[in-house]
């Protein structure tokens, strides 16, 4: 083993260390499972939680839900957390499940490459190489900052970043500051920041729906009962979650719950905006739930104060430190903020990742993503995608998508270990029928139907290749069981096509 780079030799090597990849590891480690390494290219532990930092950064799902089901925390302080709470939620986890061992920092994946003669994957980091027989890719849906297509972006001459990418060591305070995007992140970003800048310039391309934001906090004594009867939080879980599970209906496009849903944000937009002028800015023209439905109660009080304001001419191009618009009008600016999403469709790492014949997965979704059961995908034997194609859930947690995902790969490792499987790779027909499936759902759904342009669809195919088309306890009970019939074994040896059915 050389010191320039070293090899190292695992079962199991997991990519990110996010919610999935830590949800990974802990239920390996519960099971007794010491074979794996975790990589992750940062410093920290934490994905998306660790690297959203802006202003306001907080999940906009219940807590005491959108957390792991094995590790519920009484500590919560309020109902919807803020980030750091959420990240130190992660810390501690990676801490308390001793996944820290196996978690190797600042080591960004390369590549990903399986190997049909040895038949296992060899990964290159940035700081060394590891071999192992099976690939679990948890490197996230929205890890890969989206920068929009604007000339002369790159050549902005204030300060630039990404939501994602907050540059903490240039204030804002008594600038000149514009914000790019109004979704998720743009929302909790603006009434943070009109707070301390000289002026704030809004650009929005199309509005969002918003609905009122029904946080509380949690008092010592509600929290003193939680540790004291985890009964009782495991109940709020409970609540929160068929509650929730309710919305997917509204998604579903039956016509009395969109309109029960938007009677609820236009009441919300016209309590908080007494002005018709900015009200018609911000009533969106597509149905309710096409794209993310939003929740504050401080965005649209941000949007009316004397140093905001909201443009909607659309972008036309940056020209020095100026924002040109279509109309004509300019906007000086010390410092623009970029809240534009992230690469959801094209996730980056699927460049990465090579499966039989050196075909690369970003190859294989050159014409939109897809997975069996959202995590297996034919022509890459031995790896498992948590957090990839149709996984996404607006009405409900993340995290409890991923824990399914994690029960079906824990399922397939159990099966590869009973009967001494080397390589295990899914069937295309069983491909072929859940991408039906999920398709048929899709096809009814108001992401389809709402008239919004939205990431949720890729562009290349019209599928909704991102959000889970049902409800999520669905998800559960479809993807959770490992089958082995839908996979096949390939030979060992050079001449690694698959030949023996599992079924
Ligand atoms: P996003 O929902 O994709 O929103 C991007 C925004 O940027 C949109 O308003 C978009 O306008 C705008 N935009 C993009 N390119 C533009 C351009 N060239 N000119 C003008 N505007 C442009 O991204 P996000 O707000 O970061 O949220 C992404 C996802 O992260 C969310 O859907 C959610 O899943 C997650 N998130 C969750 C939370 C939470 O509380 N749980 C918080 C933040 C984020 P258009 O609408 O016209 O495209």
């Amino acid at each position: 083993m050389s010191t320039s780079n070293p090899v190292e030799r695992t079962d199991i090597i997991i990519i990110g260390t996010g919610f999935s990849g830590l949800a990974m590891g802990a239920q390996l480690k519960r099971r007794g499972r010491e074979s794996f390494v975790i990589l992750e290219r940062a410093n920290d532990v934490g994905g998306t939680w660790r690297d959203n930092q802006y202003p306001g950064a907080a999940c906009d799902q219940p807590s005491h839900m959108y957390s792991l089901s094995f590790r519920l925390n009484p500590d919560w302080s309020s109902a919807f957390s803020a980030q750091p709470e959420i990240w130190e939620y992660l810390r501690t986890t990676a801490r308390e499940e001793h996944l820290m061992p196996h978690i190797r920092f600042n080591s960004e994946v390369l590549d990903a490459s399986w190997d049909e003669d040895e038949q296992q994957w060899t990964v290159t980091t940035g700081a060394g190489t590891y071999v192992g027989r099976i690939l679990v890719s948890a490197s996230g849906l929205l890890s890969e900052p989206k920068l929009p297509d604007i000339e002369g972006l790159e050549a902005f001459t204030g300060d630039l970043f990404h939501s994602a990418r907050w540059d903490h060591r240039t204030p804002l305070a008594g600038k000149r500051v514009g914000v790019i995007g109004t979704g998720a992140s743009g929302i909790q970003i603006i009434p943070e920041v009109a707070k301390e800048v000289a002026h704030l310039t809004v650009f929005q391309r199309t509005p969002h729906w918003i609905v009122p934001r029904a946080d509380k906090e949690y008092s010592a004594s509600e929290k003193g009962m939680f540790r004291k009867d985890p009964a009782v939080m495991q109940q709020l879980r409970t609540q929160m979650f068929w509650e929730n599970e309710e919305r997917f209906a509204q998604r579903a496009a039956i016509p009395s719950l969109l309109a029960k849903a938007t009677e609820l944000a236009l009441g919300h937009l016209q309590a908080q905006i007494p002005n018709n002028e900015l009200r018609a800015k911000l009533t969106p023209k597509y149905e309710i739930g096409c794209k993310r439905i939003l929740k504050s109660n401080d965005y649209y009080p941000a949007l009316q104060r004397d140093n905001v304001d909201l443009v909607t001419a659309g972008i036309e191009q940056v020209d020095g430190n100026t924002i040109v618009m279509q109309d004509g009008s300019r906007h000086e600016l010390d410092a623009l903020v970029l809240a534009t999403g992230f690469e959801a469709t094209d996730p980056p790492i699927a460049k990465r990742i090579h499966g039989r014949s050196g075909r690369s997965l970003s190859e294989r979704w050159s014409h939109g993503a897809e997975a069996y059961k959202t995590i297996s995908v034919s022509g890459f034997p031995n790896l498992f995608v948590l957090g990839g194609p149709n996984t996404g859930i607006g009405h409900n947690s993340q995290v409890y998508m991923f824990e399914a995902q994690v029960e079906h790969v824990l399922g397939a490792l159990d099966y590869i270990s009973v009967n001494h499987i080397p390589a295990l790779e899914v069937t295309p027909e069983a491909e072929d029928e859940f991408k039906e499936s999920v398709d048929r759902r899709a096809s009814t759904t108001v992401w389809l139907t709402g008239g919004c342009s939205t990431w949720y669809i890729d562009p290349r195919n019209g599928r909704l290749t991102t959000l889970w088309p049902d409800y999520s306890h669905t998800f559960q009970k479809e993807v959770a069981p490992f089958s082995p019939s839908a996979y096949q074994t390939l030979r060992t040896g050079a001449d690694s096509t698959p030949v023996e059915g599992t079924r």
